[in-house]
């Protein structure tokens, strides 16, 4: 039978996502509350390779529900991409009694979590990005968060392109993937959304549209582009010279990772906090937690990350029909 887990250690790891908090706080508070210790680590693996870390108990997660950022701090962390380094995370483990390790970030996070539980030291994935890019889960921690954030704004750059009869292009995150970018491009009524997965031609995909409904009378546009796709200025700049519509670019950048999360981040953090200890109660390691079709549920590391994630057609079907 495996080895009762009587001490956990926790870690942020990679690009920061509002929710981390909500899942540190759940995953400290359901340990606690199974009589497991909780070792907080700073600064993802960092922290893990030159033992930053110390002990939490209940009210080291006080007051933290509604705050974005991680209260552990995130980073990357090249050292550990090495071999030398997962061994010396994995000394202090062992000097510290840490029997299973909880890492909160994405699928780069996931890798690292890999290795290290190929030298023995157990660990479980909870997926926290803004990008929503991990294949084997519906839903990441910080999603809703930086979307609700990026419609926001650019509900004020669609008043001031309207103001002035202008062309907005705005740049939203996501990294090599378009989930945040169509989404936010469906939620505020862009006129079309440029994402790294389909192929685009700006004259084609962009400057056709603007000529189609500039027929029935639309002077100002909003143009979402996905991080992950080529230069947005360039975009811009080509979109303006074809269509003859003043351009304005935005890239909206890190505020889509900050703010109070949602309530959906909240409520999704606490629930992949709560199911990453559980499991661990029952002695179930190596795995990540996920959700599929609103149920929680956790999938083998290596399994979870040979799988692919592809783009949701019918929102592409949808934006067309009705961006006009
Ligand atoms: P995210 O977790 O947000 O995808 P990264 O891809 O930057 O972010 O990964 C975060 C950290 O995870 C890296 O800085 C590194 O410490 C670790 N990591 C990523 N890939 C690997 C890998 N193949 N092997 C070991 N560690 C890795």
């Amino acid at each position: 039978m495996a080895k009762k887990i009587k001490t956990i250690a926790v870690l942020t790891s990679g690009g920061d996502a509002p929710g981390m908090n909500a899942a540190i706080r759940a995953v400290v508070r359901t340990a606690l509350s199974n009589d497991m210790e909780v070792i907080g680590v700073r600064r993802g693996y960092n922290g893990l390779i030159n033992d930053d870390t110390f002990n939490m108990n209940i009210r080291s997660v006080s007051e933290i529900i509604h705050r974005g950022g991680t209260i552990l701090h995130t980073a990357r962390c090249d050292e550990f991409r090495e071999m030398p380094g997962i061994l010396r995370a994995k000394s202090t483990c062992e000097e510290n009694g840490i029997d299973a390790v909880v890492v909160i970030g994405g699928d780069g996070s996931y890798r690292g979590a890999l290795d290290l539980s190929s030298v023995g030291v157990p660990c479980i994935g909870i997926p926290g990005t803004i990008d929503n890019d991990i294949a084997c889960t519906d839903y990441t921690i910080g999603y809703d968060t930086a979307m609700n954030t990026a419609v926001e704004m650019v509900d004020k750059l669609r008043d001031t392109a309207q103001a002035h009869d202008r062309c907005s292009v705005v740049e939203v995150m996501g990294r090599h993937a378009g989930f945040l970018a169509l989404n936010t491009g469906l939620a505020v009524g862009a006129l079309t959304t440029l994402i790294p997965e389909i192929p685009f031609d700006v004259e084609r995909d962009v400057v056709e549209k603007m000529r189609f409904t500039q027929r029935t009378g639309k002077k100002h546009f909003i143009i979402i582009v996905a991080e992950g796709c080529d230069d947005v200025n360039e975009i811009s700049k080509e979109i303006e010279r074809i269509s003859g519509v003043e351009t304005r670019t935005t890239i909206l950048g890190h505020v889509q990772r900050g703010g109070s999360p949602t309530l959906r981040d909240r409520v999704m953090a606490s629930r992949m906090g709560y199911h990453a200890v559980h499991i661990l109660t029952e002695g179930i390691v190596n795995r990540v937690v996920a959700s599929k079709n609103q149920e929680i549920i956790d999938i083998d590391i290596k399994e979870a990350l040979s799988m692919t994630k592809t783009i949701d057609k019918t929102l592409i079907d949808v934006s067309n029909a009705i961006s006009l």
